[in-house]
């Protein structure tokens, strides 16, 4: 496996790939690499010919109260895993490397990037879409895969893929989970063995509630009974827990007839915020 720093390294081995004629998958991350991560790796690997992996935690994505600087990094552990894989190239780009000191281009993506997670973190996905952008034009993969965790990114990346004409195909991947439903993240470090008990929750609910939500009732009602639960369980916060339809990601009031939902939901146990999502009716095909 290569282990690419520089720029310049990154675009002449991609160039020698393309011109055999190899097929590119890319999969990017912020690294502290759990299984989610390595099953993405996995399909890549999969599909490809030659598959890249960018191991980076993008600032711009961050709020300056948010946790940047404690995020988990295990570069060693990361190449181990991305080795094991037989993972061609793992890309690192450093900071100065991926931002001039006066950067001033962002792409801004409307539509599925409005409310949910924007509701609390309103820069996140413009830092999300610009350095996906750019990590795309950077690695040129004919593919890239993402993962359904982040339910909302998804949407925002195929969005910002078609609108933009960027030749890359978007390939989705379920959410893989502990065996009690917990969403695998990075961030379950910070959990205590307490939080750690409750954190399930979070997913139970979401599949108490979309079974619910299946038969078209008003989602309201159960919406907010739902968050109740989740308080009731330990959860300190609920930024927010909403019904929207799975393509396009525009609010339901309820589930109609033959509408795809996704119940996607943002809670907070102590310091730690966590995300997941379920397809309604909980048992869709891709169901995550
Ligand atoms: P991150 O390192 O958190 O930016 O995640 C990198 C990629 O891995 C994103 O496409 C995530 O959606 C995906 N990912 C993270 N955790 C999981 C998970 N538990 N299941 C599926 N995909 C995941």
């Amino acid at each position: 496996m290569q282990v690419v720093r520089a720029l310049t390294e990154l675009r002449r081995t991609v160039e020698e790939w393309r011109r055999a004629g190899a097929r590119i998958g890319f999969v990017p991350t912020m690294g502290a690499l759990h299984e989610g991560h390595l099953a993405l790796v996995r399909l890549a690997r999969a599909r490809a010919d030659r598959v890249v992996v960018s191991i980076y935690v993008n600032p711009t994505q961050f709020a300056p109260h948010e946790d940047f600087a404690r995020y988990p990094r295990d570069e060693a552990g990361d190449l181990a895993k991305l080795r094991a894989l037989a993972v061609d190239l793992a890309y690192l780009p450093a900071h100065e490397d991926m931002y001039a000191p006066d950067h001033a281009s962002w792409v801004m993506v409307e539509g599925p990037s409005e409310g949910l997670c924007s509701l609390t973190r309103p820069h996140f996905f413009r830092g999300v879409a610009t350095v996906v952008a750019k990590l795309f034009h950077r690695v040129r993969p004919h593919f890239a895969v993402f993962g359904e965790k982040d339910f909302q990114q998804l949407r925002v990346v195929e969005r910002m893929v078609r609108d933009l004409d960027m030749d890359v195909e978007v390939v989705p991947h379920p959410v893989v989970r502990e065996a009690d439903g917990l969403a695998l993240s990075s961030r379950n470090v910070y959990l205590s063995p307490d939080q750690r008990r409750v954190a399930p929750a979070l997913y139970r609910t979401l599949v108490e509630t979309a079974r619910l939500l299946a038969d078209g009732r008003p989602a309201a009602p159960e919406l907010a009974a739902a968050t109740d639960r989740l308080r009731a369980a330990g959860f300190d916060r609920v930024d927010y827990l909403e019904l929207r339809e799975s393509a396009t990601l525009r609010p339901l009031e309820r589930i109609g007839p033959a509408v795809r939902g996704r119940l996607l939901a943002a809670a907070w146990l102590g310091g730690t915020r966590l995300i997941d999502n379920v397809p309604v009716p909980p048992d869709a095909p891709g169901a995550g």
